[in-house]
């Protein structure tokens, strides 16, 4: 353990979970195509998957056996969530950083970086220009430094919920940040945080600390690992985990993705919130190693395993994949993307131009430059829902209790009227003509396939009042 690290503000029972030897040793072994296909049966049973059978997916390669992987991955996400897409979009408050992360545009060693820590002025002018857009949810990222205590995180948070513009407001701030200790975590859980995301980055030891050099507080593995686990110890249930595909062999982050997953699981009943994929990219200052470089095949493979894997588990994909690639990943089961994202700090007011740049302004390039409406238009387009709902967060719904997914009929009761709820606030206060036509439409087919009754007349008064009232923020 570092020096930086005091070993008594790791959790109870903290242990290191991922034995590397055990991973590796399941993958490469044939696969039988009726064990494949045995597998893909209890995942589509809804059933999460152990990381050695997780592990027999990944080494089904043979073309046929990838593609009922994918069919099972399309047909698992229409089953447990429907069309909806949840957006919410990234606010980067601060990139002061004492790491040095060997792939990272922020890390202390990039002196061309430019540094800066937003004032709450500039926070609120950030939050205004986002809310204007249409945005209600959003993650605040920071780097990791000492002015970046959970006190400063936790009064980011408050500045963000207090701004009113126009009928709009930020429902739910969710947080990308350092691990915390269990004061910190109950810190920042007072102000009302939503998801709290930490990526392991890579599950492989000896790649975790070839980059991330010892004697920085990133460099002690255990630390990290253990970090949701005083998360969940202080009273933050809601939890993201993820990877950085491109360190090492993507199937073996799958398979620590999973373990990390199981751990939370038979440890606190609970498992993540959310799960993220991020994928390597060019960053200002960064030498990419190509060794571990994750093509697009493979992006797709992982992520329907994933899906596979952990059937009610939220999975988040970025923009920093491009936009052809968020397109088909979709239908994978995926379940929350951001869009309009800018990742330069002050970005949303001090708008540079939207071109793809690699910048000392920017943490790593983007892939995906569409704005809110445009990305919002598209997935009209293509059959989905766009869904700004945070009903299940503000009431309680989280955490052990409450597994949305899993209780019957929950989406069509509760999910699906939310999310047409707030895309009709977004079509009445934010679209253009173009995204409001096609968003009306939307919205009337999907009132037209709902069964009539109580809740379907509720929704429709609910979508009226939007249209004829400054009514807002209505849900059930
Ligand atoms: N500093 C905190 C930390 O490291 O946990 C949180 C913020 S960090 C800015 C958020 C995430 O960005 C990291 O966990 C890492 O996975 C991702 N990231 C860093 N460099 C990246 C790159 N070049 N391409 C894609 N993602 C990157
Ligand atoms: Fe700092 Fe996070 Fe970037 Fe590492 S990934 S250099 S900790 S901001």
């Amino acid at each position: 353990m570092s020096p930086l690290i005091d070993m008594n503000s790791l959790s109870n029972l903290a242990c290191d979970f991922i034995d590397d030897a055990y991973l590796e040793s399941l993958l490469d072994v044939p696969a039988e195509a009726s064990e494949v296909r045995e597998i893909i049966a209890k995942s589509l049973a809804k059933q999460p998957l152990t990381v050695a059978e997780t592990a027999v997916l990944l080494n089904a390669d043979s073309p046929e056996l990838v593609e009922e992987i994918f069919a099972a991955a399309r047909q698992l996400k229409r089953d447990v969530y429907g069309n909806r897409i949840v957006l919410f979009a990234p606010l980067y408050v601060g990139n002061l950083c004492v790491n040095d992360c060997s792939y990272c545009g922020f890390r202390s060693g990039n002196k061309a970086a430019i540094r800066r820590t937003l004032s709450g002025t500039e926070v609120r002018a950030q939050v205004s220009a986002m809310v204007g857009k249409g945005h209600k949810r959003l993650i605040v990222v920071f780097g990791e430094h000492s002015r970046y205590s959970a006190d400063f995180i936790a009064d980011t948070v408050r500045e963000i919920y207090s701004v009113k513009d126009g009928h709009g407001q930020i429902r739910r701030v969710n947080v990308n940040a350092a691990p915390l200790d269990n004061q910190g975590f109950r810190t920042v859980k007072e102000a009302g945080i939503g998801t709290y995301q930490i990526f392991q980055e890579t599950y492989h030891h000896a790649a975790y600390a070839e980059v991330h050099p010892a004697g920085t507080r990133k460099g002690d593995y255990l630390w990290r690992l253990d970090a949701l686990d005083r998360a969940y110890e202080s009273g933050c249930d809601d939890v993201g985990i993820g990877a950085l595909f491109g360190l090492h062999d993507w199937r073996f982050e799958v398979l620590g993705l999973v373990s990390h997953s199981r751990h939370l699981m038979d440890k606190f009943n609970c498992g993540p919130h959310t799960i993220s994929f991020p994928r390597l990219r060019p960053a200002s200052g960064v030498q990419l190693d190509e060794r571990w470089q994750v093509t697009d095949d493979q992006f797709k493979r992982l992520v329907a395993i994933l899906r596979l894997s952990v059937p009610y588990t939220g999975m988040i994909l970025t923009a920093r994949e491009p936009a052809h690639v968020r397109q088909e990943l979709l239908g994978f089961g995926v379940s929350q993307i951001d869009a309009g994202s800018r990742l330069e700090l002050g970005g949303y007011t001090e708008a540079g131009d939207a071109q793809q740049q690699v910048c000392e302004r920017e943490q790593f390039e983007l892939g995906d430059v569409r704005s809110l409406d445009e990305v919002v238009r598209q997935l009209l387009a293509d059959g989905y829902i766009p869904s700004f709902c945070t009903a299940c967060y503000r009431l309680g719904r989280t955490g052990e209790q409450f597994m949305e997914f899993a209780i019957p009929g929950f989406i069509e009761r509760l999910c699906t009227p939310n999310a047409l709820s707030t895309l009709q606030e977004f079509l009445v206060d934010y679209a253009s003509p173009a995204t409001r036509r096609i968003g009306e439409q939307v919205i009337q087919q999907s009132l037209a396939v709902m069964p009539d009754g109580v809740r379907k007349e509720e929704l429709q008064r609910r979508l009226q009042r939007i249209i004829t009232t400054p009514d807002r923020d209505l849900y059930c």
